[in-house]
């Protein structure tokens, strides 16, 4: 209920609470009269809210869906959680997750994540794809329209999630990239969140196509989430992927978020932060996002391995296929990129990933992806180890700030594009009910290199527009309580 509309009940009702004497009222946030039902009371929980600042023990009423009331006196629910000892936080928004379906929503919701965006890759059917999880998805959903996605369709590429043929590695028609820019302002119109781009898989893609994909989505507000170009580990102190995005947003105007700069800035990662501080200064709109692993994973066939077949024995070493958990060799890395299929590969030091993650510049987003139970922890487990190991063991982050990274910063990302993130990322009243609980003192990343799809402890409850998810740290099976994030249709 709103302020305004509890003024009007008030007043229609100031006989009757005249008549049978005080009711209770607790305007802090919203309001109960003491015989208001909720949907869902949450009860007793220490309420963390990043934007208003709110820290304390509250009880949260859930309507229709939306937080309805946060009040410090006791609310009436048809179904109570009992929340004491228990964080009460926004539901985790993920920028940055491959893995769209059954198997990794239930990971996610399982890590606190109650939307899960594939922003980067994204998708070339924009309608078809939001069609194909309309009633199906245990949390929020949403994509970008894809320029890798899209040049492969154009181009006709054979690979799977990323490029292995004439997207990766030809330079586009003139044709081609007409249509590669006409396909994107489709998938805009169609509701797109953003613009994705990966000039590190398309590398035959010019720095002319590239800006002309800025320009795209300058023209409908949308921010341009890019992994940078550049194969093989980066040289410190060189960085022209970074400096090539950088100029399309100064050029364009188009919103500029630079994905798992972990890993992509290698050496280079505090500068690069910097650069964006400074860039930001001068008033760019330029964002970036970490997730908390040395090691980074991707697809075997992709363009970053070209030119790998005369390595010595340590490089194919370095490389881990968590389908057998093997390490490479030569022959096994000839052969998997024959197959296909996701690789583990070196991503950065301790020490630079440790700055990206801890940096306020940084969301934390997973770049997640699982397929029948293989694939990189950082699926499962991104959330809970930042909660666990950052915040709680090492004390490098405090709670609301990290809470922050993980949900005011990714919806204040995307709700100029997309005005209903407005309503997401936040305690108060009027927002959508998507909540995480948790117990600071127990919650923990499970999730390893060899069992990648084990779910986080310490998350008790998730909730995704009001309906639970998680219940007692368990998921609810049956449940499809996740909706299209998806920005206004305009055609
Ligand atoms: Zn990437």
């Amino acid at each position: 209920m709103s302020r305004y509309r509890v003024r009007k009940w008030w007043k229609r009702a100031a006989v009757l609470v005249l008549i049978v004497g005080a009711v209770g009222m607790s305007a802090e946030s919203g309001a109960s009269n003491g015989t208001e039902t909720y949907d869902v009371v949450i009860a007793n929980g220490r309420v963390m809210d990043p934007e208003s600042g709110l820290d304390a023990v509250r009880n949260v009423g859930i309507r229709s869906g939306k937080i309805a009331v946060i009040s410090s006196g006791p609310l009436e629910g048809k179904q109570t959680i009992e929340a004491r000892g228990l964080i009460v936080a926004p539901g985790f928004i993920d920028l940055h997750q491959h893995g769209q379906d059954a198997e990794n929503y239930a990971v996610k919701a399982a890590d606190g994540v109650t939307t899960a965006l594939e922003l980067e890759v994204g998708v070339a059917d924009v309608d078809g794809w939001y069609r194909e999880r309309e009633g199906k998805a245990l949390i929020n959903y949403g994509a970008s329209a894809g320029h890798i996605s899209v040049r492969m369709a154009v181009m006709h590429d054979p690979g799977g999630l990323l490029p292995s043929g004439d997207a990766a590695h030809r330079v586009a028609t003139t044709a081609e990239r007409e249509e590669i820019g006409a396909l994107l302002e489709k998938g805009l119109q169609r509701g797109a969140l953003a613009v994705g781009l990966g000039p590190a898989y398309t590398e035959a893609a010019t720095n002319q196509e590239i800006l002309d994909v800025f320009r795209v989505a300058a023209k409908y507000r949308a921010s341009c989430h890019v992994h940078i170009r550049g194969s093989g580990p980066p040289i410190e102190g060189n960085f022209s992927g970074f400096e090539e995005v950088m100029a399309a947003s100064a050029i364009t105007g188009a919103p500029l978020h630079i994905v798992h700069i972990q890993s992509t800035g290698g050496p280079n990662v505090t500068q690069e932060l910097q650069m964006i501080a400074e860039a930001r200064s001068r008033g760019m709109d330029v964002t970036t996002e970490s997730y908390p692993y040395t090691m980074g994973m991707t697809s075997i066939q992709a363009a970053l391995f070209d030119h790998k077949e005369e390595e010595p024995s340590t490089y194919y070493a370095s490389l881990l296929w968590p389908a057998t958990g093997e390490h490479l060799t030569k022959e096994s890395f000839l052969r998997y990129r024959t197959q296909g299929g996701m690789v583990i590969v070196p991503g950065n030091t301790p020490e630079n990933v440790h700055a990206a993650v801890v940096s306020p510049l940084t969301m934390i987003a997973s770049d997640g992806h699982l397929a029948n139970g293989k694939g990189h922890p950082r699926t499962a487990g991104t959330y809970a180890l930042v909660l666990g190991r950052y915040v709680r063991e090492e004390k490098a982050l405090d709670l609301m700030t990290a809470l922050k990274k993980m949900t005011l910063m990714p919806a204040q990302r995307l709700e100029m594009r997309a005005p209903m993130f407005k309503y997401k990322g936040r305690i108060r009243v009027g927002a959508d009910a998507d909540i995480a609980l948790f117990d600071a003192n127990r919650v923990i990343d499970k999730a390893t290199y060899e069992k990648p799809g084990q779910y986080s402890e310490g998350i008790q409850f998730v909730l995704v527009n009001g309906v639970p998810v998680v219940k007692d740290g368990r998921l609810v099976d049956g449940v499809f309580p996740g909706r299209a994030a998806r920005a206004p249709v305009s055609q």
